[in-house]
């Protein structure tokens, strides 16, 4: 059954409740309304009869009383004593004392009484009226008129039928249109409801449709226009929701947010990588469970106890060192289970990395730049202390100061171009076609006495127009550092080749010597700065140990790469990788 029609019952009943007991009191009104007329008739009769009995001798009474009644009124006539003196109906003689009859009580007393009830005399109902005591031929009488109530009754009978008869047609006309009514409003409610649970379940395309009564039909109206502002609200909400996500995603930061219980309540891709569980499993995980850092659940601690932003650095040891950047602050919600505390992870490794190189470098170049000056000064101070005197010594330490000083010139000239090749505001290098062909043979030709004075055979071999986007110079360098390092490692006997070959879209450009080669545990490092695998051997060769770090430096440049392979005691070979077209 539906909600509404449940009430249906009750409502008729109460409808019968009110129309009987609204047909029942009208029915009282209109029998005590009859009543007051009946009574005030038989007075206003009493009144008239009483002069008129005045009149009469006492003999007369009876008589008089017999000639004045009628069928509808009778008349009685009673002394003090209760008595009956007269009546129209009865003989008196045979009526007994009326002095208890409740309307003769009252009219001792003086006052006008009235009463409805059964007649023993007469065996019916009546209404009777009797009047104040009065004088007649000096003694104390009391007037009672009195009619049949049947009459009233009979009356009255039709007028309750009238009102039960349009009682009922009024019953089942108002049950009837209350039926209707609650059918509507049940059907409405029922429309409501549906619609409210459609919103409920997520739906908020939904659109429900009431036409009456209008009352409800502005209730579903409102509920719509409701979800409609509230669909807006959602894709609105959804839309910076995605936005947030695709920033929070793409972050290259890690960002972890948790709850002040310290479980991790959100944590974006950057911040997965730093931990070996999968994407997604880190949720309502403990901070300290998930990244196994003390230091990191101590900052977390701290934002949680200062509330302040609190900046720290952690090192996590995963396949590498891992030195990050921690920023923590604390967002406040509306209640505690509200509040998050995020955490910003900033992977400095490369800076710290860069940190450490530079100081590497300056030390190194420091060490380098120092052995050159210290022999130029010592031997500069012996020569001023006397030894310039003596011609051959003097020759002989100025020479030894000279190869320092081309020592430090070649230093210099190659942090010149490492300068160069890692400053980034600098002019970058100036790509044109270039003849690699070309650009091999002057590179050997530059070389060729030296190779020839050492008795090291010398071959160059390029196919024809191999062509590509370089900054000649700087390439000529690379392979002149290239050719000159294996001239410097190959013994008299040895032999250099130099070719160029072309790499579906490559270009590679190999020195390979039949020289000392490189032990195999040096050969990750040897393109370093200041990397030697024999320190005292460079040096004396006038090697700055900044050689094979530019051409490393160099093939980056042209967007390729520099690679190495060699056994030792059996020769070297270096080769220069290059996409025909920089990338
Ligand atoms: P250097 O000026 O000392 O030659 P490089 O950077 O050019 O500095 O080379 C670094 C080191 O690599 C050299 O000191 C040397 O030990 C090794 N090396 C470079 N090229 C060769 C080669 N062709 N044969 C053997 N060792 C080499």
């Amino acid at each position: 059954m539906k909600p509404l029609y449940k009430y249906y019952p009750v409502f008729v009943f109460l409808l019968i409740v009110a129309i009987l007991s609204t047909a029942l009191y009208g029915g009282f009104v209109v029998r005590s309304l009859f009543n007051d007329r009946i009574i005030s008739g038989l007075t206003d009769t009493a009144e008239l009869l009483k002069n008129l009995i005045l009149l009469e001798s006492r003999e007369n009474i009876d008589r008089f009383c017999k000639t004045a009644g009628t069928a509808y009124t009778r008349i009685t006539v009673i002394d003090s004593d209760g008595v009956v003196l007269g009546d129209s109906v009865a003989d008196p003689s045979e009526m007994e004392n009326h002095g208890t009859r409740p309307e003769i009580k009252v009219a001792y007393l003086d006052g006008t009484g009235s009463s409805v009830r059964y007649s023993d005399t007469l065996m019916r109902n009546m209404v009777y009226v009797a009047l104040p005591e009065f004088d007649f031929a000096g003694r104390k009488i009391v007037l009672r008129t009195a009619t049949p109530l049947r009459s009233l009754s009979d009356e009255l009978r039709g007028a309750y039928v009238r009102i039960a008869v349009v009682g009922s047609v009024i019953l089942v006309l108002v049950s009837f249109l209350g039926f209707v009514l609650i059918r509507r409003v049940n059907d409405a409610l029922h429309i409501i409801r549906n619609a409210v649970r459609e919103y409920a379940a997520g739906n908020l395309q939904f659109r429900s449709s009431v036409i009456r009564p209008p009352a409800l039909k502005e209730v579903a109206d409102t509920i719509s226009d409701l979800a409609g502002d509230l669909r807006a609200q959602v894709a609105e909400v959804s839309r910076q929701r995605d936005e947030l996500d695709t920033v929070f995603g793409g972050m290259e930061e890690a960002v972890i947010v948790l709850g002040t219980d310290l479980t991790i309540q959100e944590m974006n891709d950057s911040a997965y990588l730093l931990t070996d569980i999968e994407r997604g499993a880190a949720l309502d995980k403990n901070l300290l469970h998930v990244f196994r850092n003390s230091n990191l659940q101590e900052i977390a601690e701290k934002v949680r106890a200062s509330e302040a932003r609190v900046e720290g650095e952690i090192v996590l040891f995963r396949e590498r060192e891992l030195h990050l950047q921690v920023h923590g602050s604390i967002i406040s919600g509306v209640t505690e289970d509200r509040t998050r505390i995020v955490l910003v992870l900033n992977d400095v490794s490369r800076l710290k990395e860069l940190e450490r190189i530079r100081k590497d470098f300056v030390a190194n170049v420091s060490h380098e730049l120092k052995t050159p000056i210290t022999a130029v000064k010592g031997y500069v101070e012996t020569l001023l202390e006397g030894a310039y005197e003596e011609h051959e010594t003097s020759q002989k330490f100025l020479n030894i100061v000279l190869r320092h000083v081309d020592r430090l010139t070649a230093i210099v000239e190659d942090l010149l171009v490492v300068s160069r090749l890692e400053s980034a505001s600098g002019p970058g290098p100036e790509f044109e076609p270039c003849d690699i062909g070309e650009l091999l043979g002057n590179v050997a030709s530059l070389h060729g006495v030296r190779a020839q004075d050492g008795g090291v055979e010398l071959i160059v071999e390029c196919p024809p127009d191999v062509i590509i986007e370089a900054d000649s110079p700087l390439l000529e360098q690379a392979v002149a550092n290239l050719l000159d390092n294996a001239l410097k490692y190959t013994e008299t006997g040895g032999r250099v080749d130099i070719s160029a070959a072309v790499e579906d879209d490559a270009v590679t450009i190999s020195v390979r010597d039949s020289g000392i080669g490189i032990p195999e545990e040096h050969l990750d490092r040897i393109f370093e700065r200041f990397y030697r695998v024999d320190k005292g051997r460079s040096q004396e060769l006038g090697g700055t140990g900044l050689g094979l770090s530019i051409v490393k430096h160099i093939a980056a440049a042209h967007g390729g790469r520099v690679e190495v392979e060699s056994v030792e005691g059996k020769g070297s070979g270096f080769t220069i990788i290059l996409p025909q077209v920089p990338r």
